[in-house]
Parts: C-alpha cells; sequence; structure tokens
C-alpha cells in the first residue's frame, strides 16, 4: 500500500515515519528544497540560522516518539539542559535570569512580591495537576464526534481543569505583581492566544516551562527534523523535494494520490501536514472540502511574525540563549496582534542568541541573533516598510536592553506574513496556523480525517493537539493509529 504525505514538516516527517513502520510505502512530497518546515535552517556567511522553532520543551514527547520505533533519541540528535532557562528585559526595570533550578524561580517570585514562592508552588501544584490530567485524558487522544469531548469525564475534569475560565484570571487570583503574571502568560504566545482568551487550562505551558525545563537540542530545532529525516530514511521512505502539490486526486469518491507539475503521484492514503485551509481550499474541488473558504473566514487566527535573522561581528556577553523583552503596557501589543490589527509600535519580543550554547552555529567570535516579534495575521508587509520596520526593531532592541550591536551586523535577512503565505501557503501569513481558543481546542479544532474522502488525512499543528513542535509529533501519533485501526479492520 502507498501513501503520499504532503509536507516534510515535524508532523508530515513523523506521520511518514510511523505509516513506513507500519508496512505503508510512504513517499513525502515537499514544496521546498529544505526540509524541517517552519523549522528550516537558513546558511549564510558561515551563520546556520534556525528560521522557526527554537524551544524545546516538553522533552518526554520526543523520547516516546522515537520508543515507538524501538529507537533511542540520543541516536538522533543530542540535548542539552539550559540554564538559565531565559532572561526577562522588563520595561523600565532591571532584568531577571529565570533559572533552572526552582529553588531560585520561588526566590524570584518572592523578591517581586511579598508571599510570591508560596504562590508560585500553588500555581505550580495545579499546573501539574492540569498536565498530567491532561496529557492522559486529552491531548494523546483524538476525537471525532463533539459527544466524544464532552463526555462525563470532561464535564467534571473539565471544572477542575479550568477549562472554562481565562488563563488571565486564574493567574490574578494568584499573584498581583505584574512581573511574576507576565512570567507566566508569555508562553501564550506560543500558543497563538493571548492570556485573557486562553483557558486556564493553558497554565499547564508553565508546568512545561519551570517544571519540565527547557532543553537545547544540537543543530538547533532543525537538527531534530534533520534526526527525523534520517529515522524516515532509515525505514525506507522517500522525500520529494522542491515540489509543489498542486492538487490532490479524487476519483471514486476517495484521494487517489497527488498532482505535481511532474505528473501524478498515485497512491491509496494521502495526508496532508500542509497548512490545512491551503489544503482544503486550493487543492480539492469544492465538493470534497470539508471546510471551505467560509469556514476559514470565521476562525481566529493565531499570530503572523517579524523576524529578523542577524549575523553578528562580535560577542554580546549580555544576552543569554534565550530572551524575553516584556514592555510594561503589554496588553497594547496583543490588543494589536488580536484584537485591532496593527504593527506595534513598543512590541515584546523574543530574541535568541544560539552561539550561547552552540558557538557552531556561527564564525569564530560572531554571534547569531534571532529577533521574532509576534504580529497579527493579515498584516500586509511591502518592502519598504519591511526596511523601515527592520530599522526600528534594531533601534527598539539595543534600546530596551542596551546592547550594541548594529554596527557589526554583517548578515540580515527579514522573514515577514508574506514570507510565510509564500514559503508554507499560510492563511493571512499565519505563523502558527489556528490560536489556542476554548472553541478552537480539541473536538474543535479541524478534523484529522476528511469528512467527504475517506482515506484523506490532516496532521500538524491545525489539528489537535495543536501547535508547537510536541504537539505535532502527538498530532502525527494520532493520525498513524486511526489509519492503523481503520486499514487493519479492512484487512
Ligand atoms: C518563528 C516560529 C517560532 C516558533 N517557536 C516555537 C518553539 O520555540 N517551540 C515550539 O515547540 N514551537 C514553536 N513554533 C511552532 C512550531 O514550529 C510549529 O507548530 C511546527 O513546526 C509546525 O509543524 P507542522 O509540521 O505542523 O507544519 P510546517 O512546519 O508548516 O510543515 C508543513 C510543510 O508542508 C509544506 N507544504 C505546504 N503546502 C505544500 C504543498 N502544497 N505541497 C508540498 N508541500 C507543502 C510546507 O512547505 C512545510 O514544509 C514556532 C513557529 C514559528 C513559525
Amino acid at each position: 500500500m502507498r501513501a503520499v504525505v504532503i509536507g516534510a514538516g515535524f508532523a508530515g516527517l513523523s506521520a511518514a515515519s510511523l505509516l513506513q513502520k507500519e508496512g505503508w510505502q510512504v513517499s513525502i512530497v515537499e514544496k521546498n528544497q529544505d526540509i524541517g518546515g517552519r523549522a528550516r535552517l537558513w546558511e549564510e556567511g558561515g551563520y546556520s540560522f534556525d528560521m522557526g522553532p527554537s524551544w524545546y520543551l516538553m522533552p518526554e514527547v520526543f523520547e516516546r516518539f522515537f520508543q515507538l520505533f524501538g529507537k533511542k533519541r540520543e541516536d538522533y540528535y543530542k540535548l542539552e539542559k539550559l540554564d538559565p532557562q531565559y532572561k526577562v528585559f522588563f520595561e523600565g526595570e532591571d532584568p531577571v535570569l529565570v533559572s533552572a533550578d526552582l529553588g531560585k524561580t520561588r526566590e524570584l517570585f518572592e523578591s517581586f512580591e511579598r508571599g510570591g514562592a508560596a504562590a508560585l508552588d500553588a500555581f505550580l501544584r495545579s499546573a501539574r495537576y492540569k498536565y498530567d490530567t491532561a496529557m492522559k485524558e486529552f491531548v494523546y487522544r483524538s476525537y471525532t464526534s463533539i459527544f466524544q469531548f464532552f463526555n462525563r469525564k470532561i464535564l467534571t475534569e473539565g471544572l477542575k481543569l479550568d477549562l472554562f475560565s481565562s488563563l488571565d484570571k486564574h493567574i490574578g487570583k494568584y499573584f498581583q505583581d505584574h512581573r511574576s503574571k507576565k512570567i507566566l502568560e508569555y508562553t501564550m504566545v506560543f500558543l497563538g492566544t493571548s492570556p485573557q482568551e486562553a483557558p486556564a487550562l493553558y497554565s499547564i505551558m508553565s508546568h512545561v516551562d519551570l517544571n519540565l525545563g527547557v532543553y537545547f537540542p544540537k543543530g538547533g530545532l532543525n537538527g531534530v527534523a534533520q534526526g527525523l529525516q534520517r529515522l524516515f530514511e532509515e525505514l525506507g521512505g522517500k522525500i520529494i523535494r522542491a515540489t509543489d502539490v498542486t492538487a490532490i486526486e479524487v476519483v471514486n469518491r476517495k484521494a487517489a494520490g497527488v498532482r505535481t507539475r511532474d505528473g501524478l503521484i498515485e497512491a491509496d492514503l494521502v495526508i496532508n501536514s500542509g497548512d490545512y485551509h491551503w489544503g482544503e481550499t486550493r487543492l480539492l474541488p469544492p465538493e470534497y472540502q470539508s471546510y471551505p473558504e467560509g469556514y476559514w473566514k470565521n476562525r481566529v487566527m493565531a499570530p503572523s511574525m517579524f523576524i529578523l535573522y542577524l549575523g553578528v561581528k562580535k560577542r554580546l556577553k549580555d544576552f543569554e540563549h534565550h530572551n524575553l523583552y516584556f514592555a510594561r503596557d503589554w496588553g497594547v501589543h496583543f490588543d494589536q496582534i488580536f484584537k485591532n490589527p496593527a504593527w506595534p509600535e513598543n512590541p515584546s519580543y523574543y530574541l535568541s542568541a544560539i552561539t550561547k550554547t552552540d558557538p557552531s552555529m556561527a564564525p569564530r567570535g560572531c554571534e547569531n541573533l534571532f529577533v521574532l516579534v509576534p504580529i497579527s495575521s493579515g498584516l500586509e508587509d511591502p518592502p519598504d516598510f519591511r526596511k523601515r520596520y527592520t530599522e526600528k526593531i534594531l533601534d527598539h532592541v539595543e534600546k530596551t536592553t542596551g546592547v550594541k550591536f548594529k554596527d557589526s551586523i554583517e548578515v540580515l535577512r527579514v522573514f515577514g506574513p508574506s514570507d510565510f503565505e509564500t514559503d508554507y501557503h499560510a492563511y493571512q501569513g499565519t505563523a502558527l496556523g489556528l490560536a489556542h481558543t476554548l472553541f478552537q481546542t480539541a473536538v474543535f479544532r479541524p478534523r484529522m480525517r476528511s469528512r467527504k474522502l475517506p482515506n484523506l488525512y490532516y496532521t500538524g499543528q491545525y489539528t489537535h493537539p495543536g501547535v508547537g513542535v510536541p504537539m505535532t509529533l502527538i498530532s502525527a501519533e494520532l493520525v498513524a493509529e486511526d489509519i492503523k485501526k481503520r486499514w487493519t479492520k479492512r484487512k
């Protein structure tokens, strides 16, 4: 039996390996020359830039994935625990380090407000409970109907898990100081939503951050994608690069393969791991679309991003591997992302200096910087605007961190909403797909199996459980399990 997987990002590579292991002959068709999807690598002038994700979180998900093949993660890439985990620059206040040592983080929270350490203990206890329950009951589970989701368990557990209140209100019950709140809320940007819109369930992200820790895979997150590629090829799978799928072929109400400029690639099963909107509205004729254009117009899309990749000809001692800047009134920026789309004037941002941990990602004595400003999806970024905004962000970073590097930049690349559209077919230039609001969580995310074509599947960040590298591995596992169940029944 032959399967075609559209896209060689984390979800596509993972789903493809899982099927290949089950005896399918799998080909991945990837539009770009490089694998990794949003986690591609860009090399220029001796610098190697991880173009997308840079935080390796929830390590147990990756360990479990490799174990499914009887393999060990360390045979594919090495991991290092980061300490400090990150540095936070607060507007108008001293920067702080968030340590891998929870004892030090408790002291930090106590320094922000009296009783902060005890509040953190209580908050993380509840976050740990939610995380353990969510992983067991909701995350590693696929949903095909609303009744499966709203069963007795979720109605009872849902209340304990704070599914129905907002994260911002939940955190407000424990903490008063804006710095404590920000450290516990910033991870929502990873989920493409705001603390006001995110269900309080997502306090699990603070468990992920402060209890489970932040890791660095050798070679960056693209090194992980390369590990997955190696696994897939060892299993006998094939990757066809630089080939855009232009249509999903339908014959007798079944997917029969994919069309590319080189012709038809026939298959008994198709999995699309590319952007869901594009797959439904551009690759399928209207009668086979489960989610036509109108559906997407009513979704809350996750943010897009304005990213700078910078090769800097000197070492910068005041940055850590991961750095965050939080504006005092960061609500203005959140509004500009989610309510009144506009380019932010005083943006909160993320800056990574991967060379702090892995100097081989830049020429000797140089720094590899990545600056990420989350912005609303759907914004336009014509070339002259990008130039001006780049200048503005470089000045903003220098001013807010006090670190001077502009005059030493020797490599600079900008990546904005129009690049997400061109490079990944991203709807409205979204970087992360669908936001994690309550009504876009679990059963409310688009289905992993097409309603119209029984052998067409979807995997990746648009599907359950959602955004983030570990989630895409889980999504691939869920898809592969469903396929295994249905195809074994048929045999
Ligand atoms: C800048 C950035 C920073 C992030 N930071 C983090 C982080 O620190 N930690 C974390 O866990 N997550 C992070 N994320 C989120 C994470 O990267 C994504 O959720 C994840 O990589 C998505 O993987 P995917 O396989 O679902 O999709 P993708 O990576 O988008 O892969 C889909 C692939 O399909 C291909 N494709 C699309 N259409 C077609 C077609 N018609 N024909 C052929 N191929 C096609 C695309 O080219 C792409 O390669 C970040 C994302 C971005 C953009």
